[in-house]
């Protein structure tokens, strides 16, 4: 998507050659228009893949996440780092943050998330997949289907595209970094 590797390029933070900061605009501080823009293009790749529901993980992935489920007109669902005290019968998951560098529980209320739902995943970030790999536990306790996932910024040297690829998932990226310097991005061009 041209126009999010624009904003990237203007308004991104090369922070190391692994971790880019981009919370002037998804993540921290969020560009509705963007956002719209990023629901649309990928509610309209997976438009004829039967999404019954969007879930994605507090607290990336919120925005994108909303602006898909309205483009494609079904709820979403975003999964809890910690579980509240209203939260009566949680499914959950251990998972290892990229950013933090340390393991946490997902946890999100069991009646949310049904065994007839076609999935559809969107994230931030696609890293090591280990986030993936969280809404895929979760998702196969609620005994629903994962029909696919929508990253908006992939590192293309992780392992997270084979993570995904190899279990058959289909997997869509608004933006692939080969690789990222303080020289600036290098664009990654995948099959998808
Ligand atoms: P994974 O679980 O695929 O290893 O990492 C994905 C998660 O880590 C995303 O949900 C995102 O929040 C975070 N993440 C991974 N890499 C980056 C990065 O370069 N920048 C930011 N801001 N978040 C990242």
């Amino acid at each position: 998507m041209e126009e999010l590797k624009r904003i990237i390029e203007e308004k991104g933070k090369v922070l190391s050659d692994q971790v880019l900061k981009t919370d002037s605009f998804l993540n921290h501080s969020v560009d509705p228009v963007l956002m719209d823009h990023i629901g649309r293009d990928f509610a309209g790749h997976f438009r004829d893949d039967g999404i019954t529901k969007v879930i994605t993980i507090e607290s990336g992935g919120i925005a994108p996440a909303l602006a898909t489920a309205m483009h494609l007109g079904v709820p979403m669902v975003f999964v809890k780092k910690a579980r509240p005290v209203t939260m009566t019968a949680p499914l959950t998951a251990t998972v290892h943050s990229f950013t933090k560098n340390r393991d946490y529980e997902l946890c999100v209320e069991q009646g949310l998330i049904k065994a007839e739902d076609h999935v559809l995943f969107i994230d931030d970030f696609l890293a090591n997949g280990d986030a993936f790999k969280g809404i895929l536990t979760l998702l196969d306790q609620a005994q629903a289907h994962l029909a696919g996932a929508g990253i908006c910024i992939e590192k293309s040297w992780q392992h997270g595209r084979k993570t995904i690829r190899d279990l058959g998932i289909p997997l869509y990226v608004l933006a692939s970094v080969k690789s990222m310097s303080e020289d600036g991005i290098v664009w990654d061009e995948p099959d998808q």
